[in-house]
């Protein structure tokens, strides 16, 4: 009766899409997006844009932008259509089909949808048994994605020293910008880490779907072959040139300004009996219960968060006061219905 299920892979047999709800909403707090907009530098670049060539191949403008960005060497990096793009070209250049990726959770929700993608079997194991996991691809979000948690530096560097010989590390920085550190440095002892990272959150252009990754260049050469040619298309390319080298910063100011907000909120939150996690990133994760039915209701009020089970709680990215302030509202009125 149903077709589709057996002329597919067999591995594809439980992967549902990816289906967020995205109906547009008034206040969109639901996705870690910058709320201020994109950078002017970028919108610039995009003024006068033609799309009749090709782009480069992988990417060489936007390699030179992000090595004087980062301080690597071109050779060290590599790009993708998002680094959703990179993490799957990653999971598949490092691993063969049936072999395990460990993570801890919660963390990244596309993580093991990308893992099923490439036949790959997820595997939820707590921080400590991550080495002793039997995985191929150890993957750790920092600041982590749900929770803003950032991993304390002296656990990143204790499971690099517990690595097996034969495990990759993914270290998914796609909230550095927020954080005030992250692990470049370790690429210098530690040759099979690769970090990702994302244009999609500080850097404003998530519409266009840049992401790039970090580590050495016999890594970067596998994730390459792995990940293909013009997966960078030529208007994202220059927007993301355009908002690296941008000297005004603005990217700087709204990283500022959505840490400000964001302390703004955990305070509004723990003087309403809430504990937002500590976070270094760009929202905050709250632990309520019911947070499924007061998602669905701020909603219907017109403000997105995300909800999470297990644990349950709301995911609210900082973007303006005014924003904030509005979401507050809603949420204190969805937790009156739901009391
Ligand atoms: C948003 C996000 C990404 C995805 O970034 P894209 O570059 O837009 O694909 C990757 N990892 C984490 C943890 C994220 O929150």
């Amino acid at each position: 009766m149903n077709r589709a299920s057996t002329i597919g892979r067999a591995a594809y047999r439980d992967i549902a899409p990816y289906a967020p709800d995205r109906t547009p909403c008034r206040i969109d707090l639901s996705d870690n997006t910058n709320l201020w907009g994109m950078p002017p530098a970028a919108r610039d670049a995009l003024a006068d844009f033609s799309a009749e060539r090709y782009p480069s191949v992988y990417a060489a403008d936007l390699k030179a932008a992000i090595s004087r960005y980062t301080g690597l060497p071109a050779e060290m990096i590599t790009t993708g259509c998002g680094s959703d793009d990179v993490l799957d070209s990653a999971m598949r250049a490092f691993s063969e089909p049936g072999m395990r990726i460990a993570f801890t959770e919660p963390t990244f929700a596309a993580i093991p949808l990308f893992a099923r993608m490439n036949a790959l079997e997820p595997a939820v194991v707590p921080f400590d048994g991550l080495p002793g996991s039997g995985a191929r691809v150890i993957y750790l979000c920092s600041p982590n994605n749900p929770t803003g948690t950032l991993t304390p530096r002296s656990a990143i560097e204790r499971l690099f020293a517990d690595a097996r010989a034969d495990q990759v590390i993914l270290l998914d920085e796609a909230y550095a910008e927020f954080a005030g550190e992250n692990a470049i440095d370790l690429l210098r002892d530690f040759e099979r880490l690769l970090i990702t990272r994302t244009m999609s959150k500080a850097f404003g252009l998530a519409g266009l779907r840049i992401g790039y990754a970090l580590g050495d260049s016999a890594l970067i050469g596998e994730v390459e072959k792995s990940r293909g040619p013009y997966k960078v298309s030529a208007p994202a390319e220059r927007a993301a040139v355009a908002a690296l080298t941008d000297g005004s910063g603005w990217v700087e100011q709204h990283v500022s300004l959505a840490i400000a907000n964001r302390e703004r909120l955990a305070v509004e939150l723990r003087a309403r009996g809430l504990a937002p996690l500590p976070s270094a990133a760009n929202f905050l994760f709250v632990p309520l219960a019911h947070a499924t039915t007061i998602a669905v209701r701020m909603r219907a009020a017109g403000v997105a968060v995300r909800a999470f089970g297990d644990p349950d709680g709301l995911r609210i990215t900082a973007g303006p006061w005014a924003m904030l302030e509005e979401a507050l509202e809603v949420l204190d009125e969805a937790r009156r219905s739901c009391a």
